[in-house]
């Protein structure tokens, strides 16, 4: 035999009841997403390499050693999609849209980053992202919580998701505070982990996000950002916070949550699973992002968008057993004789014709009747039918009720009127 050639590390395979989750996904959040009216665009998966350095900041985890670039034929550098908001802003800008009226946009796809591979944590994995442009009231901001928080509740994950938000105001008000933060941790040097002594003069914001104890410890003690932010973003933050309240959504302010992508100003949010290690907890991210459309050639408009995880919502989905098993096979057609295929093909192609929603199996393998009606039992099929050469001298079919276990023969006609009654719903 051939030696075998696997998928590149970290890129997965998915079916059976990752795939019956993704449609149940895909279903809720087209759902919500077009109860808030918001509309698909679909990108590239490529894009230029520098609309991304532009954009995310060269000393983010992402652009220092995350992206898969890689030259063209003509010797262009182009890079994988490490995220969607880039993409969806050069869209809107290239596309002219800033001036529409409604600019509510989602969009569903693969994005790539080389990380090392664990749990929760891929070179390929797919995010659900929206981004809304155009509007700089915390109204917006306060639709997107309560968007996310909407779909938890279709996906019946509500108890098991928390919110953390926090306000990182203006890069102004950031460059402040970096100043006074990294003076407190030089004076603490010896108290950070190798990974935050790396990130001390190149991007010290990381280090608030450290999963370290010692350093969280040592967090406790350090200048809060939010000392250092100005008073409008202050307000908005407070009203924004007061908002959620009413609307009986809990969260916890999280004075340390700071985004990894570099384009983010006040507004920042964490959708996190009590259900899962912290090491890849986060299933939904989001935040403003006033100056990025402007950075990347457009007019000056503010923005704001989200980015689910669609495996670490699997994961979770998984580990509270709420998935419902879904049917592989509705309609499972047995011939016994290959003379009696024809009648087979021709039986199913008629059930096609009038019943275009289910899925109709004929059994075209060798396989023994037994493990046949084993199949489809493990399919979950509702009903099997079986035709010989005895069937078909009678003209009917010999139906099995696999739930009931109650075999019947039917005409035709009658068999048509039993599939409707047993999928009317
Ligand atoms: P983390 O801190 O976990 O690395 P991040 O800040 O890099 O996350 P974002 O860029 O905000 O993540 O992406 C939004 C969401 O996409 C994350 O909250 C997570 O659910 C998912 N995500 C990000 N990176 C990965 C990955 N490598 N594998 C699987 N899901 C991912
Ligand atoms: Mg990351």
């Amino acid at each position: 035999m051939n030696k075998k050639i696997n998928s590149i590390r970290g890129m997965h395979d998915y079916f059976d009841e990752d795939v019956d989750i993704w449609h149940r996904l895909e279903k809720s959040f087209k759902q919500v997403l077009n109860n808030y009216s918001y509309e698909e665009i679909k990108l590239p998966i490529l894009e230029k390499t520098e609309i991304f350095q532009r954009a995310i900041g060269d000393v983010t985890d992402i652009i220092e050693k995350e992206m898969y670039s890689f030259t063209d034929r003509k010797g262009n550098s182009l890079t994988l999609r490490p995220e969607g908001t880039v993409g969806c802003v050069r869209a809107i800008i290239q596309n002219n849209l800033l001036n529409k009226k409604k600019l509510k946009f989602w969009y569903l796809g693969p994005m790539f980053r080389y990380e090392r591979p664990q749990k929760g944590r891929y070179r390929q994995f797919y995010q659900l992202g929206a981004e809304v442009f155009g509007l700089s009231t915390i109204d917006i901001d306060l639709e997107i919580i309560l968007l996310t928080h909407r779909l938890w509740k279709i996906l019946g994950i509500n108890f098991y998701m928390f919110l953390e938000i926090n306000s990182i105001g203006s890069k102004l008000d950031r460059l402040e505070y970096q100043k006074q933060l990294v003076s407190f941790l030089e004076k603490n040097k010896s108290f950070l982990d190798k990974q935050s002594k790396e990130r001390l003069y190149s991007n010290p914001f990381r280090i608030l996000d450290s999963k370290n104890l010692n350093v969280q410890n040592l967090l406790k003690q350090a200048p809060l950002l939010i000392n250092f932010i100005n008073k409008e973003s202050l307000g908005q933050f407070n009203n924004l916070c007061n908002m959620i309240d009413l609307y009986g959504i809990k969260y916890k302010y999280n004075p340390n949550l700071i985004r990894g992508l570099d384009y983010y100003n006040d507004t920042v949010f964490e959708w996190k699973s009590n259900q899962i290690e912290s090491s890849h907890n986060t299933i939904c991210a989001g935040g403003r992002y006033n100056a990025l459309i402007q950075e990347l050639g457009g007019e000056k408009k503010p923005a704001i968008g989200f980015a689910i995880g669609i495996e670490r919502l699997i994961l979770l989905i998984k580990s509270l057993n709420i998935t419902s098993k879904v049917e592989k096979i509705n309609i499972y057609i047995i011939f016994i004789g290959e003379e009696n295929k024809i009648h087979a093909i021709n039986l199913s192609e008629e059930i096609r014709d009038i019943y275009s929603e289910l899925k109709i199996f004929v059994s075209f393998s060798n396989l023994s009747l037994s493990k046949k009606i084993k199949h489809a039992i493990e399919s979950l099929s509702r009903i099997v039918i079986l035709i010989g050469s005895n069937e078909i001298k009678k003209q009917c079919y010999l139906i099995k009720e696999l739930e009931t276990k109650k075999e019947f023969y039917l005409l035709k006609n009658e068999l048509m009127l039993k599939i409707s009654d047993i999928f009317r719903n």
